[in-house]
């Protein structure tokens, strides 16, 4: 891909980085507000702890999103950025426009899925 290329996709990686650490700010924020009113009423307590639990798993899944952005950024390092890390053809550059972080080609994606299945794929 052609220098200027990159630099594009690793704008776009940075401006979604940069979202998602917001996003985790203001979960912890929630989180802590969450806590100071479950000091003053310990019968919330339980619904305190749900709160709580699900301001963790979504916190799970924006450490997911930044570890793949991570990823996409350290392939933009090295060079191996915009290829398909399965058959190794470039992916579509309107793909890595919808989707910067991704791993695979449309086709690779597709066979993943499709291999990953809902158990109802036939098993040669
Ligand atoms: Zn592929």
């Amino acid at each position: 891909m052609e220098a200027n290329r990159l630099e594009h996709f690793r704008k776009l990686l940075l401006e979604q980085l940069g979202q998602h650490n917001e996003n985790v700010r203001d979960d912890q924020a929630a989180a802590l507000d969450s806590v100071d009113d479950s000091v003053k009423d310990s019968v919330d307590m339980s619904l305190q702890d749900v709160n709580q639990e699900l301001t963790l798993r979504h916190g799970e899944r924006e450490s997911q999103a930044v570890a793949e952005i991570d990823e996409a950024l350290r392939r933009i390092d090295e060079g191996t950025y915009g290829q398909c890390e399965r058959c190794g053809k470039p992916i579509d550059e309107r793909r890595l426009e919808a989707m910067p972080t991704a791993r695979y080609d449309a086709q690779c994606q597709a066979e993943i899925e499709a291999s990953q299945g809902t158990g109802n794929a036939p098993t040669l």
